[in-house]
């Protein structure tokens, strides 16, 4: 039975305006998502609601635990990745945050790939100096690697598909087929490469995203997400995502399921577009070295061809000649380009690392991370290439011309 609505009955104006008719399509449907804004839901049933509650997939009722639209990215973003489920996130860092915090306790050991996100770095190192988690850092080049660090209380074992800054590829069927047979849960951070790479068909229990990045792809959302290949190992995150409070909004949520309709477009526009632009940098006098794994040079060539046949991806780096100074005065020569902290955005972005989010290490600490001290990260945006690279030679032009030269040299 369908409770009567207040403005079928005979009640003040001041009580009817409390209580709108909310119109829902019956004869026709939306062509696009809507935005549920809504945070909560009405029933007629206290069994129904009652019902509702602790299950990802159950009616709708409170929008940390569940809403339309957050619902129908996540169910999209699960088909894409291959998996059997997904939770929405406030952001990369939320996503991250509760599959840690859902599958970890203290004395339980984590392996995990030493190049990482900043936030994510910390993050590990947070839970092992304040919550007890052990953990180990693995070059992730070899997965002899993992074998070698495993022990029997290791519950994960966390990677990135393509590594910030200097593009690092990571063999996900091989060292998912390293834990295999043990309990341990492979999380694969795969924000750098959405469509490119699905780590679930290569053997990944958990993809992470930051929506924020590629997927929202306008440089307008915070937002995240995880994926699962097991219902259970969901269920297991969904609870505790809900009780951290990291559930995405559905505005965000909807601006997402935007992106996604022009990622395949944008994947790989950015894709030739940086993989152009990292082949004339690679030919360019100014350039010491490129960071591309579309580039036959780059150490993991092989393996990209493989694992990323349809694209690298928008993220490139390189190494201007003349060292830190070098990565600086670029940094600050480029117009068209964008001197910013994100990636994955319409436009084009650029980095310094070694003076912006990387300016705490030291050239030692810097170079186990692999960075070098000129080393400048792009992400390569829609622009058209030949526009970006003119903006590119003329700040390598500065690098070379006798006037910034002696601004180099003087510089302390
Ligand atoms: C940005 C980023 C994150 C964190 O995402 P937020 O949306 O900023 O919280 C995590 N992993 C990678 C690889 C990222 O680039």
């Amino acid at each position: 039975m369908t409770r009567q609505q207040p403005h079928d009955r005979d009640v003040h104006p001041q009580t009817r305006a409390v209580h709108p008719p909310v119109i829902t399509p019956v004869a026709s449907r939306p062509l696009g998502v809507p935005i549920y804004q809504g945070h909560l839901f009405g029933f007629d049933s206290a069994d129904a609601l009652a019902n509702a509650f602790g299950a990802p997939d159950g009616a709708f009722m409170y929008a940390r635990m569940g809403n339309p639209t957050v619902r129908s990215f996540e169910r999209a973003l699960a088909e894409m990745e291959g998996g059997a489920g997904a939770h929405a996130t406030a952001s990369g860092m939320g996503a991250v945050n509760a599959v840690l915090m859902a599958l970890l306790r203290s004395g339980d050991h984590i392996i995990a790939q030493s190049s990482l996100y900043g936030g994510t770095y910390a993050l590990l190192h947070d839970l092992a100096d304040r919550w007890g988690v052990e953990l180990t850092h693995i070059p992730g080049d070899d997965p002899a690697e993992v074998r070698e660090a495993l022990r029997p209380n290791t519950r994960l074992l966390y990677l990135e598909t393509i590594s910030n800054p200097v593009t690092h590829v990571t063999d996900i069927p091989a060292f998912t087929e390293a834990v295999r047979g043990t309990d341990v849960l492979t999380v694969v951070d795969n924000t750098f490469a959405p469509l490119l790479c699905t780590p679930i068909e290569h053997g990944a229990d958990i993809v992470v995203h930051s929506a924020t990045k590629f997927i929202g792809g306008h440089g307008d959302i915070i937002g995240g997400a995880t994926v699962f290949a097991d219902p259970a190992v969901h269920q297991r995150v969904w609870e505790h995502a809900t009780e951290l409070g990291a559930t995405a909004d559905p505005f965000a949520a909807w601006l997402a399921i935007r992106g996604l309709a022009t990622l395949p477009m944008r994947v790989a526009r950015q894709s030739a577009s940086a993989l152009d632009l990292a082949r004339r940098l690679a030919a360019h006098p100014a350039v010491a070295r490129v960071h591309y794994p579309g580039l036959p040079d780059h150490p993991q060539h092989e393996l990209a061809r493989h694992l990323l046949p349809d694209g690298s991806g928008g993220v490139l780096a390189f190494d201007p000649a003349g060292g830190r100074e070098a990565g600086r005065v670029f940094s600050e020569a480029v117009q068209l380009v964008t001197l910013g902290p994100s990636l994955g955005a319409a436009a084009t972005l650029l980095m310094h690392p070694a003076s912006t989010s990387h300016r705490q290490l030291d050239a030692a600490s810097l170079a186990a991370a692999g960075v070098g001290e000129g080393t400048v990260r792009l992400s390569v945006g829609l622009e058209h290439p030949d526009d970006l690279w003119a903006d590119i030679e003329q700040a390598l032009a500065v690098l070379t011309s006798p006037g910034p030269t002696a601004r180099l040299a003087a510089r302390p």
